[in-house]
């Protein structure tokens, strides 16, 4: 009994589903974490080794995401286990059933994330009538296409840089995890004058510390090949993008790829965390204590979900950006504020932001 709700603290979850349908094959969970702003959103990953742990924390960064943001959702997480990679019709199968299961599940609506994408929320879509991050034939704006998580981390950047002693132009700039988030937060901070000196996929690192052509790489990644493929550029391992000096370096993979066993390598002034938790505590405390400003995850990488808010509630593209803008901008300014003013962490800042509104909102609902 005490070990099923070891997760269970003020806030939530308010509901964990094991949804299991053996003919398909299908094994998926759902944590619908605090639903006192309103219905969560959060995304369906697609991959074959989370635990159920790992969904939890990324459903509750959820909550703490979408309230930073100001949003009227709460926060929730699923996961499909299974190889994201699968031939397309079967998993189009899993998927549809994967809807279905979840469709009586109102306060939670689905999201595209590591191993879905616009695509898949057209199914879930088709099946049960609601989900974000649409095709934009039925709709949608296609955040990943459109880059509005990259957006959004650019943004971040650019508020925090003076507060980490960094001037953005010139800036130089590393990527971990060249995929959707990657991708763009390079060539929205490009747009201000920083430069790429390096950037990983899942097999490999390359570098160049006089600059790496963005369009280039991002032409190679969608013909289908890996960085390590690049016809210039020094090439490495995939954890030799760990090792590469620059002024901001970008968490744009998988969580704790970042922990105190190789925090040390790390050479950066400003981390803007473009992944959902991609450093563990112990490593954000050393990153604290030696000086460099870490923009916590929640706040920096809210641009895709504020799009999908922006989408579920009718909105366009341009309306879109004009918000993640405002809002990120904003929130970033409050966080790194509190931090300076009270001498704490950004993450502490920013949970404290986040914290006070779930908080208000709670206090509406008669459940919590
Ligand atoms: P993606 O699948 O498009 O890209 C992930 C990239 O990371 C790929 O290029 C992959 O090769 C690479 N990768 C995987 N393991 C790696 C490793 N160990 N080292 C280096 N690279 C590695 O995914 P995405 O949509 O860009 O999401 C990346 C992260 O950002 C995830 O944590 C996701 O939850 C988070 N996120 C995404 C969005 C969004 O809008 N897409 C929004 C908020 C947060």
């Amino acid at each position: 009994m005490q070990d099923m709700f070891r997760f269970a603290d003020a806030y939530g979850p308010a509901k964990i589903i094991h949804i299991y349908r053996p003919k398909l094959g299908l094994k998926a969970i759902l944590v619908v974490d605090n639903v006192a702003a309103g219905p969560s959103i959060g995304g369906v990953r697609m991959a074959p080794d989370v635990s159920v742990e790992e969904c939890f924390r990324l459903a509750r960064a959820m909550t703490w995401k979408n309230a930073a943001a100001g949003l009227p959702h709460g926060g929730g997480k699923s996961v499909i286990f299974a190889d994201p990679h699968m031939d397309e019709a079967a998993k189009e199968n899993l998927i549809r059933a994967f809807a279905v299961a979840i469709g009586e599940v109102t306060d939670y609506i689905a999201g595209p994330d590591m191993g879905t994408n616009e695509q898949c929320m057209g199914w879930v879509r088709d099946e049960i009538g609601r989900a974000v991050g649409l095709p934009a034939v039925i709709g949608g704006i296609p955040l990943d296409e459109i880059g509005a998580t990259g957006f959004g981390v650019a943004a971040a950047t650019e508020v925090a840089a003076p507060f980490a002693g960094v001037q953005l132009d010139g800036a130089r700039v590393v990527v971990q995890g060249f995929g959707a988030v990657g991708t763009h937060s390079a060539r929205f901070l490009a747009e201000k004058g920083a430069i790429l000196v390096a950037a990983s996929d899942s097999r490999g690192t390359v570098s160049d510390p006089d600059g790496l052509d963005i369009e280039a790489l991002i032409a190679l990644k969608q013909s289908g090949g890996h960085l390590t493929d690049f016809c210039a550029g020094e090439k490495g391992d995939t954890d030799a993008v760990l090792d590469v000096p620059c002024d901001i370096w970008i968490p744009a993979a998988r969580p704790d790829v970042v922990r105190a066993d190789n925090v040390g390598r790390l050479n950066c002034k400003l981390v803007p965390q473009g992944a959902n938790i991609p450093f563990t505590k112990e490593a954000e405390s050393i990153l604290h204590e030696r000086g460099v400003v870490v923009i916590p995850d929640f706040v920096a990488n809210a641009g895709g979900v504020i799009c999908a808010s922006v989408e579920y509630h009718g909105g366009n593209e341009r309306s879109a950006f004009d918000v993640i803008d405002i809002r990120i901008r904003n929130n970033t300014r409050l966080v790194m504020e509190e931090m300076r003013d009270d001498a704490i962490t950004p993450r502490a800042a920013a949970l404290n932001l986040a914290r006070r509104r779930v908080e208000a909102a709670m206090t509406t609902r008669r459940w919590g």
